[in-house]
């Protein structure tokens, strides 16, 4: 398998640190680090008509509908940069959005090689919410987006398991010691 050719999600629950953990292993592997969160962010930021669409439910913490999703994700996936290899970083998050990546993955006849849980308690993970200040970081929006996260994309770490994908690191560490076992957990020959 070539370095660049790797397909990897990053799960966990929001302030787990994931996002920062993505784009330090995406930038080692040579792939590009597709965070929804953010893709979205800049496109309520630009006013487009996607983010016209998403703003509201961002806001209040909810999740963005699985078809604009499928949507969104087809096409960045579909860009060149991403045909040999990515790292999803907040999608797939619900059970049907894993669903739209299997099949999206069976049209380019490739698999997922593994899936990244980064997770920490919860009480780290609404001190770290409460000190970053983004406009969904306000206390009840925290706390909805970890119940959305529970209820809807939790799930998901059974389903990878039994794949034999999922490889679990606690996020409650040093970012360097967390990005040291995430590499190790997946056999990346870097760092
Ligand atoms: P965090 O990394 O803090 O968990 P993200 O930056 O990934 O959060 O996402 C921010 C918001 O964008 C989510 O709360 C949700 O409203 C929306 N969003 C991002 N990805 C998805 C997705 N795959 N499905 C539905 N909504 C999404």
């Amino acid at each position: 398998m070539a370095a660049a050719d790797r397909r990897i999600v990053f799960l966990g629950p929001p302030n787990s640190g994931k996002g920062t953990q993505a784009a330090i292993l995406a930038k080692d592997l040579g792939i590009p680090a597709i965070s929804t969160g953010e893709m979205l962010r800049s496109a309520v930021a630009a006013g487009s008509s996607l983010g016209d669409r998403v703003k509201d439910v961002m806001t209040r913490g909810d999740l963005v509908n699985d078809e604009l999703m499928a949507e969104v994700i087809r096409d960045r996936l579909s860009q060149s940069d991403a045909l040999t290899g990515f790292l999803l970083d907040g999608y797939p998050r619900t059970a049907v959005q894993a669903a739209t990546l299997e099949e999206i993955l069976g049209g380019i006849n490739a698999d997922l090689d593994d899936v990244v849980l980064i997770d920490a308690p919860e009480d780290v993970l609404v001190t770290r919410a409460l000190g970053r200040g983004r406009e969904d970081d306000q206390e009840h929006v925290v706390h909805e987006r970890l119940r959305v996260y529970r209820e809807k994309t939790a799930p998901l770490i059974d389903f990878y398991e039994v794949k034999g994908l999922l490889r679990r690191i606690s996020g409650d560490q040093p970012i360097e010691e967390v990005a040291r076992q995430v590499k190790a957990s997946i056999g990346a020959e870097v760092g």
